[in-house]
């Protein structure tokens, strides 16, 4: 059985890492890695690669910027003839990237069947561009992963029907359980001379923030925290790309803008940060399982259970409403991790063994 697994950005390289190790391993299925990303997601991502030992995908659909449509449109075409060349049998997304959705909608419609990994995640805020990919993903999708139960839940309110839905846990809490300790040897915090002493880290990339003007907010939030502890910026280039020189000359109020890191060192850091603050689900996750307070810069989470869990405190954009939050973060008890059902590193193999009874 073959089966095409689509990359687009980021966080889809960290999912598929252990993915591709399950489905590797039951000789019957024959995965293929297509990246559908970007260049600059790419380059970006390299170290991520080779830490996680990923290899180079089969296919790289090449395709670069431009607006949104011409980037659609190129997707689908050569997505098109990928999969007339390759006759799969199944398509697997993980994620939510526009790329994906263009993925997606042409396997359908070529009628390939389609297997989502993450679904019914929701924000129920449809200005969020994920939640639109998601919401259109899940409706097109013959199997769909979830790795938590509210995800169960929101499938079930959209009427798809219960034999589609899996509850197969977490890939991010795979990667984690499966790098945590190689993470802990890390010299990322010498390098950035911080030592023993108390930081914040914080991530910015959704447009959601970016195209919003949140982040001059955002920023100046962390200009007030950088007055307690320093706050270490890994940039992701679409963020980098929105700061004037003005506001990353704020060394006075020790934000440290660096450049995004790979997955060890950033693990390493965030496992030790007194805060996180980020709009990004994957580290929602990963401080939940790493009990490390994280405040979480947009309107809504469209990962409920990290806040069930105690870890994460939904701040949304406003300088004041974030650094209220982070105080709330510090004065409270902090209690031992509590880690969402099925999230024990065993997802990959979940997912693998059930491809392969269903389709093999
Ligand atoms: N990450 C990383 N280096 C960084 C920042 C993040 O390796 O400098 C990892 C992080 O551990 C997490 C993933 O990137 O697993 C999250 O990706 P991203 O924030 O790009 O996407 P999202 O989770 O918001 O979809």
């Amino acid at each position: 059985m073959k089966i095409i697994l689509v990359t687009g950005a980021r966080p889809d390289f960290i999912k598929i890492a252990p993915l591709l190790n399950a489905l590797n391993r039951p000789p019957v299925i024959d995965p293929v890695l297509v990246n559908a990303g970007q260049c600059d997601d790419w380059r970006m991502c390299g170290l991520i690669f080779h830490q996680l030992a990923i290899p180079v995908p089969d296919i790289n659909l090449s395709v670069d910027g431009g607006s949104l449509a011409s980037q659609y449109a190129a997707v689908i075409m050569r997505f098109e003839s990928l999969l007339m060349e390759q006759r799969p049998d199944c398509v697997l997304v993980v994620g939510n990237v526009h790329r994906a959705i263009a993925c997606v909608l042409i396997a359908a419609k070529m009628r390939i069947k389609v297997i989502h990994v993450e679904a019914g995640l929701r924000s129920f805020d449809r200005s969020m561009p994920e939640e639109t990919n998601r919401v259109l993903t899940d409706s097109l999708s013959d199997l769909l992963f979830c790795s938590e139960q509210s995800a169960i839940e929101n499938l079930r309110r959209e009427g798809i029907p219960e034999s589609k839905i899996c509850f197969a846990g977490n890939l991010i809490a795979d990667t984690l359980a499966h790098n945590r300790e190689k993470a802990q040897i890390s010299k990322i915090l010498s390098a950035l001379e911080i030592g023993d002493s108390p930081y914040a880290v914080v991530t910015v990339h959704h447009r959601s923030n970016l195209e919003s003007g949140a982040l001059s907010g955002i920023i100046s939030a962390m200009k007030t925290i950088g007055r307690e502890m320093p706050v270490i910026f890994p940039m992701h280039p679409r963020t980098r790309a929105q700061l004037s020189v003005s506001e990353m000359q704020s060394n006075s109020s020790h934000i440290k803008f660096i450049d995004p890191l790979g997955y060890l060192d950033f693990i390493k850091l965030v496992s030790s940060a007194k805060a996180v603050f980020t709009d990004s689900g994957g580290v929602q996750e990963e401080t939940t399982i790493l009990n490390v307070p994280c405040l979480t810069l947009q309107a809504k989470t469209d990962r409920p259970c990290t806040v069930e869990m105690g870890s994460n405190l939904v701040v949304g954009t406003d300088p004041d409403a974030i650094v209220e939050g982070y105080r709330c973060s510090q004065n409270r008890v902090r209690k031992a991790a509590k880690i969402p059902p099925l999230w024990d590193g065993m997802a990959a193999q979940r997912i693998a063994e059930t491809i392969a009874t269903v389709y093999c």
